[in-house]
C-alpha cells in the first residue's frame, strides 16, 4: 500500500539524492519489497509574530544576540497567554522552540520586579544543565540563573537560595530537597512568579501521579507564604494535553498546540524486515532449554538491528547524513558495528564515519557529536533515546528508528530529528518482531491518522498519594483546607495514616507523630531500594526500586549502568543489596515470572450477554523462577536458567474479560484448544496496550485461564504491574472496544502460521509461550468484540 503523492523536491545547496530515490534504491536491494507503506509529511512555512508588546527591549535585544528574529506564533501566544497569569502548556514538535515560550514571560517577569523569582524543572540533570546554559548567555542583569540539584556542592547552596532569581532543578531535588527545606526557601518561595515545567510528558504513570503530589506540596508552601506561581508547562506534542497538564498541577491549563515553526518535508517509510527462509542458516537452530521448556521465540523474521544496520550503511555509503534510534545502548552498538563492517568491507576506512552514541556522555562529547555529524565529518550516528531529550541535533538528512518507541509521541519526536528548512528528509520505521511493531506497519493510519497518546497518570492511587501526604505533614500539619488540593481520596488516605499511627488529629489539623521523615521514593514503587554495589571496589552504582528489583538484580543478571554492563553475582534481598563485576557478555538476560491472582472487588463493569468486560482491584502474587539468556546480536536464546527468589504481592488495578464457554463452543474453539487461545489474546492484547495509553509492555501483566475461581468463566486478566495501578488498566477498559479491535487485526494479520513474537509470542511469557493458538485468539476476540458495544 502506498498512498503518497509523487514529492516535489527542492534539492538544497549540499542536497545528498532525494528522499524518494534513496528509498527506491533501499527497498531494491533484498528480494521482495520490504516498504509497507510510504508516508508524505509535507514541509510547513513557518509563522513569525510580532514580539509582544510586554516584552522589553533589553529582553528582544538578548534574543536577537543569540539569533532569535522573532517569535514563532505559537511561541507569542503560550507566552502572553502565560505573563497575562494564566497556566498554559505548550505541546509541539521537536525543536519547535518550546523553551523561548517559557523564557520570554518568566524573564520578562524577571527584568519588571527586581524581587520575583522563577523554578524551572527539569526531568533530567542534562537537561537543565543546557538550559542554564540557554538562560545564562542571555546575560541579562540581575537574573543569575543557577543549578540546584544532587551534585551542587553544599557551599553553594546557600548562595543560590538566598541570591539566584531563576533556579533550576528536579522533581527528585524539590521532593528530597527543597520541599523539607522550606524554612530555607521562603524568601524564594515568597516571591515565586512561575513555575516552568520542561518536557512534561515524561511525568506519566506511577513517577508521574508522585511528581502531580510533589507540584502540589510545592503550591502549598507557596500558598503558606502568600505566592500563587504561574505554571508553564512545555511538552512534546501529546494527546490532550491540557487535561494531563491539569492532573498534573492540579490546575486549569489552557493548551498551545499549534506548531508555527518551519519543518522541512518528510518522506516516511513503514519497513517490515522479511520473513526468514523456513530452514534459512541465518536462524540459528534454538537450543534445548536448560529447564525443559517449551521452546519458544524462535526467530521467523530478519532482526530489526540487522535490519537497521543495513540501512545505515546503505544511507552513509550514499553520503546521506543519518541518526539511527535503537532502544537499547547494547542495540545501538550493535547497530554501529554491523553497519561499520559492511562500510569497511565496501571501501577501508569509510567505517569511521558510523558512530554509536550512548547516554552518560558529558556535555562537551554529546556537543562534539552532534558537531561532527552536523558537518558531515560523521556521517552516521546510532543512538539510544537519549538523544530525545536536551540534544540540539536536528536537520539530518535521514532518521532509521528501529523499533516503534513505544508512543508515537516519542516516534514523532524522532522523525522530527529529519529535515532541515526547505530540504528533503527521509524517516525509515523498522518494525521488530513484536505485536504492535507488526500491527503499525500495516496500520499507518494508527500512526499518520491517530492523535498522539494521552499522557496517563492517577494522582488519585493510594499508594502515591498515601505516602504524598505523609511528606506533606511533615512540612506542615494538614488540615481540612488541604483535602481539596490534593484530590479525591485524600480523606480515606488520611485516616489511614492515622490509623497506622502515623498522623495524629489534633484541633488545629493532621499532624506526622514521628522523628525521621517518610522514605517517599518517586521513581520507586514499594518495597525498599535494592543498592548496586561494585564488589571489587565496593562503588556504589546505583539503586533500583524493590518492584524491579528480582527482575533487574537476579543473580546473573546483566545490569547496564551509564553505558557499562555488569553481571550480578550476588542478590542480598534481607540487606537490599546486589553485589555485581564489570564484564560484557554478548548475551543480555530476560527474567520470567509465575503468576496467580485474585479479585478484590469490581469498580465497574459491561454485561454483554455471554461477554463481561471488568475492571476492579486485585491482587497478584508472583514469583521470578528463571531467566533466559538472549544473543544481543539476533535474539537467539541461549539457555534458561532457574532462580531462587521469594513470592511478591502486588494490589493492583486490572481490567479483564470474561466469555461463556458455550460461546467459546459455537465460534468453534475446541475445548481442549480454550487455554491457547486465551493465552494467545492475552499476549497480543498486552501488547497493543500501549497503542491506547503512554505505556510500556513491561508496565502491564497479563494472566488467562479456561476457569477462574472467582469469575467462574474463561477469563483474560490484564493488571496494571505497579501497586494501585497507574492509570494503564483503567485506559484500556475505557478504550476495550478499540484496544481489542487493534489487537484482533493485529493477530489475524500477522503472515506467520503458527503464531510468532510479532503477533502471539511474549519475550517475557511465565510459561514458555506454551500453549499458545493463534487462530483460536483471533475467535475469541471475533466473539468478545461481537458482544461488546462500541
Ligand atoms: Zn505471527
Ligand atoms: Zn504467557
Amino acid at each position: 500500500m502506498e498512498s503518497s503523492a509523487a514529492p516535489t523536491v527542492s534539492a538544497g545547496q549540499d542536497a545528498g539524492p532525494a528522499p524518494v530515490d534513496l528509498l527506491r534504491r533501499l527497498r531494491a536491494r533484498g528480494a521482495g519489497d520490504p516498504v509497507t507503506h510510504v508516508e508524505r509529511v509535507p514541509a510547513r512555512v513557518g509563522v513569525p509574530a510580532p514580539w509582544p508588546a510586554w516584552a522589553p527591549p533589553e529582553l528582544r535585544a538578548a534574543f536577537a544576540r543569540r539569533g532569535v528574529v522573532a517569535p514563532w506564533q505559537h511561541q507569542a501566544e503560550a507566552a502572553t497567554l502565560a505573563y497575562e497569569g494564566g497556566h498554559v502548556i505548550v505541546a509541539t514538535g521537536t525543536a519547535s522552540g518550546k523553551s523561548l515560550a517559557y523564557q520570554l514571560p518568566a524573564l520578562a517577569t524577571l527584568l519588571a520586579d527586581p524581587r520575583a523569582t522563577v523554578l524551572y524543572l527539569a526531568p533530567t540533570k542534562a537537561l537543565a544543565a543546557d538550559q542554564l546554559r540557554a538562560v545564562a548567555d542571555l546575560t541579562l542583569e540581575g537574573v543569575r540563573p543557577a543549578c540546584y540539584d544532587g551534585d551542587t556542592p553544599r557551599a553553594e547552596r546557600e548562595w543560590i537560595r538566598r541570591h539566584s532569581r531563576f533556579v533550576l532543578t528536579n522533581p527528585d531535588m524539590l521532593h528530597h530537597g527543597i520541599l523539607p527545606g522550606h524554612a530555607q526557601w521562603s524568601g524564594f518561595l515568597r516571591r515565586l512568579a512561575y513555575v516552568v515545567i520542561d518536557e512534561c510528558h515524561t511525568y506519566r504513570g506511577v513517577f508521574g501521579s508522585h511528581v502531580a503530589h510533589v507540584l502540589r506540596r510545592l503550591r502549598r508552601q507557596c500558598a503558606r507564604f502568600g505566592a500563587t506561581p504561574v505554571f508553564v508547562l512545555a511538552s512534546a506534542t501529546s494527546g490532550d494535553p491540557a487535561t494531563a497538564a491539569g492532573r498534573l498541577t492540579g490546575l486549569p491549563v489552557t493548551a498551545v498546540t499549534e506548531d508555527a515553526s518551519p519543518r522541512g518535508g518528510v518522506t516516511f517509510a513503514l519497513w517490515e524486515p522479511p520473513l526468514l527462509p523456513p530452514d534459512s542458516s541465518a536462524s540459528p537452530p534454538v537450543p534445548p532449554q536448560a529447564t525443559g521448556e517449551h521452546d519458544e521465540l524462535r526467530q521467523v523474521r530478519r532482526s530489526a538491528l540487522r535490519e537497521t544496520a543495513d540501512l545505515l550503511a546503505d544511507t552513509v555509503a550514499e553520503g546521506v547524513r543519518t541518526l539511527a534510534f535503537v532502544r537499547s545502548r547494547k542495540g545501538a552498538e550493535v547497530v554501529a558495528a554491523n553497519a561499520r563492517r559492511a562500510l569497511d568491507d565496501a571501501v577501508p576506512g569509510l567505517g569511521d564515519r558510523v558512530a554509536a552514541y550512548r547516554g552518560g556522555y558529558l556535555r562537551e562529547e554529546r556537543r562534539e557529536l552532534e558537531r561532527a555529524l552536523l558537518h558531515g565529518d560523521l556521517l552516521g550516528l546510532a543512538s539510544t533515546n537519549a538523544l530525545e531529550l536536551g540534544v540540539d541535533l536536528v536537520g539530518l538528512d535521514a532518521v532509521l528508528i528501529c523499533g516503534y518507541p513505544g508512543t508515537r509521541a516519542s516516534l514523532w519526536q524522532q522523525a522530527g530529528r529529519a529535515g532541515r528548512s526547505g530540504q528533503e528528509a527521509l524517516a525509515v520505521l523498522v518494525a521488530r518482531d513484536d505485536p504492535l511493531d507488526t500491527y503499525l506497519v500495516h496500520h499507518p493510519e494508527a500512526i499518520f491518522g491517530a492523535p498522539v497518546e494521552a499522557t496517563v497518570l492517577d494522582p488519585a492511587n493510594p499508594y502515591v498519594l498515601a505516602p504524598q501526604l505523609a511528606c506533606a505533614a511533615v512540612e506542615a500539619p494538614l488540615t481540612p483546607a488541604d483535602l481539596a488540593l490534593f484530590g479525591d481520596g485524600a480523606k480515606e488516605a488520611i485516616d489511614q495514616l492515622v490509623e497506622a499511627g502515623a498522623l495524629r488529629q489534633r484541633p488545629t489539623g493532621w499532624y506526622w507523630r514521628h522523628r525521621e521523615r517518610p522514605e517517599v521514593d518517586l521513581r520507586g514503587e514499594g518495597g525498599a531500594p535494592v543498592v548496586v554495589v561494585e564488589s571489587s571496589t565496593g562503588r556504589l552504582l546505583g539503586t533500583v526500586d524493590g518492584g524491579s528489583s528480582h527482575f533487574l538484580l537476579h543473580p546473573g543478571a546483566v545490569y547496564l549502568h551509564q553505558g557499562v554492563s555488569y553481571v550480578v553475582d550476588d542478590l542480598d534481598l534481607a540487606d537490599g543489596c546486589a553485589l555485581v563485576h564489570v564484564e560484557e557478555p554478548d548475551w543480555s538476560t530476560h527474567a520470567r515470572d509465575v503468576t496467580d491472582l485474585s479479585v478484590v472487588s469490581v469498580r465497574s463493569y459491561v454485561d454483554a450477554g455471554p461477554v463481561g468486560m471488568f475492571l476492579g482491584e486485585v491482587d497478584v502474587t508472583s514469583q521470578v523462577v528463571s531467566y533466559q539468556r538472549r544473543r544481543i546480536a539476533t535474539g537467539e536464546v541461549i539457555d534458561t536458567r532457574p532462580l531462587d527468589l521469594p513470592t511478591r504481592e502486588l494490589r493492583t488495578v486490572a481490567v479483564w474479560f470474561t466469555l461463556s464457554p458455550r460461546s467459546l463452543a459455537s465460534a468453534g474453539v475446541q475445548q481442549a484448544d480454550v487455554p491457547g487461545a486465551l493465552h494467545a489474546a492475552e499476549h497480543a492484547a498486552i501488547g497493543l496496550l500501549p497503542l491506547m495509553a503512554t505505556c510500556d509492555r513491561w508496565d502491564i501483566g497479563g494472566l488467562s485461564t479456561a476457569l477462574h475461581p472467582d469469575t467462574e468463566a474463561p477469563t483474560v486478566f490484564v493488571y496494571d504491574g505497579h501497586p494501585g495501578g497507574a492509570g494503564f488498566a483503567e485506559r484500556a477498559y475505557g478504550t476495550a472496544s478499540a484496544w481489542l479491535r487493534a489487537t484482533r487485526d493485529a493477530i489475524a494479520e500477522c503472515g506467520c502460521e503458527t503464531g510468532c513474537p510479532s503477533c502471539v509470542q511474549s519475550p517475557k511469557c511465565g510459561n514458555g509461550n506454551n500453549p499458545l493458538s493463534k487462530p483460536d485468539a483471533i475467535r475469541v476476540l471475533d466473539v468478545v468484540l461481537g458482544n461488546l458495544p462500541a
